[in-house]
């Protein structure tokens, strides 16, 4: 049985606090972090390996393949202490227990510094552009490439990432609720059934800019006006259905001024639902409302699909017994893995939901009792 008071001791040991947690990819604080994992590692006798990709693997003996849990240790700005380190913690406690399973902390899970989500599960699978992220600059103008070498790592060798690839028989992960969702339910966890279809769509508006006041209103040609119709449309065309989300997270405007009519809009729209035919024609609809709304206006609208991820089901959610099964809408390293190999995920109540802030919160009890089902699920797939 794993008991709360372990988890809370390996937590302790990292240090993390309720003030928040700032630990970017290739960067001391998180190099603080790796040098935990070290001691874990050790102290349950497993060496670590890095690999081409800068994720950190405990391994037991042998040469593998081998099942393997755990999570990420890199956060967002100004992030809670549970999101990774929990199931970094909780996969430590497992393995301890299971000789023959691996832990693994894949790197810059966040993606907070490089906009580069899941760096290291996707250059495990194959699914990482290395041209394109190495070339990508953070705040500072550092390049990821560098700041990968600063870290220790190789950035000619990302590539080769995929060679890990068969070292792994699947990936199990525990993880913090980012919602409300087994609150609501009363359930300390639950087994992650899929993880929702993700879109994001690119809108480009091209009106013209004039006098705010001497411009009338059949002359006008008002990007930002057009794109605000775009934005309440997207939302009226997910239908009130609670399962899909749409956020308008992003506008840029040309050239935002005060008494200008706005001539350049770029806006960026996320669209989440379990069901990815309903996704498609969602961006179907926006694109026909964009169609009529651009004859009407005078306004140029172009849709481009940003970046889109196929729903993903976990082969593994049967292997933690009854827990009740949930539908995840944001995106985790597991989730990349289950496209390649048998992969499942057990969530942990989060009483508030508030998870990439520093009150996020869990019970160590609720994490426990996640932990002890992934310890039963290890234990009967890793046979
Ligand atoms: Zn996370």
């Amino acid at each position: 049985m794993i008991e709360a008071a372990e988890l809370r001791d390996r937590l302790a040991a990292l240090g993390d606090g309720p003030e928040g947690v700032d630990r970017f990819a290739w960067t001391p604080e998180l190099a603080a972090a790796e040098a935990w994992f070290g001691e874990q590692a050790a102290a349950a006798g497993m060496r670590v390996e890095r690999d081409p990709a800068g994720s950190l693997w405990a391994l037991p003996g042998g040469d593998g393949p081998w099942w393997a849990t755990g999570s990420h240790l890199d956060s967002v700005r100004r992030g809670g202490r549970f999101d990774g380190p929990l199931g970094v913690a909780a996969g430590f406690a497992a393995a301890e227990r299971l000789p023959g399973v691996a832990v693994i902390a894949f790197a810059d899970e966040e993606g907070a510094r490089f906009n580069t989500p899941t760096f290291g599960s996707r250059a495990l699978t194959g699914r990482l552009d290395v041209e394109d992220v190495l070339a990508r600059r953070d705040d500072e103008g550092v390049a990821l490439a560098d700041a990968m070498r600063a870290a220790g790592a190789d950035p000619d060798g990302l590539a080769g990432a995929p060679d890990w690839l068969p070292r792994l028989r699947g990936f199990l992960e525990l993880h913090i609720d980012q919602t409300r969702d087994l609150e609501r339910l009363g359930a300390p966890a639950g087994a992650v059934r899929a993880l929702a279809s993700r879109m994001r769509l690119a809108l480009a508006f091209t009106g013209r800019a004039d006098h705010a006041g001497t411009t009338r209103r059949d002359e006008r040609r008002d990007a930002l006006a057009a794109a605000a119709r775009i934005v309440v449309a997207a939302d009226e065309l997910a239908g009130g259905d609670p399962d899909f989300l749409v956020t308008a997270a992003r506008m840029l405007v040309e050239p935002n001024a005060f008494t200008t009519v706005p001539s350049g809009v770029r806006l960026w729209i996320d669209g989440r639902t379990p069901d990815p035919a309903r996704l498609a024609a969602w961006r179907e609809a926006l694109t026909a409302r964009a169609g009529e709304l651009a004859a009407a206006t005078r306004v140029g609208i172009d849709v481009a699909t940003a970046s889109h991820t196929d729903s993903v089901e976990f082969a593994v959610a049967d292997a933690f017994g009854d827990l009740p099964r949930l539908v995840c809408f944001a995106g985790h390293d597991a989730g990349i893995l289950a496209a390649r190999m048998p992969a499942g995920m057990v969530f942990v109540r989060n009483p508030t939901g508030v998870s990439h802030a520093p009150e996020e919160d869990v019970a160590l009890e609720d994490a426990a009792v996640a932990a002890n089902a992934l310890l039963a699920a290890l234990e009967e797939l890793a046979r």
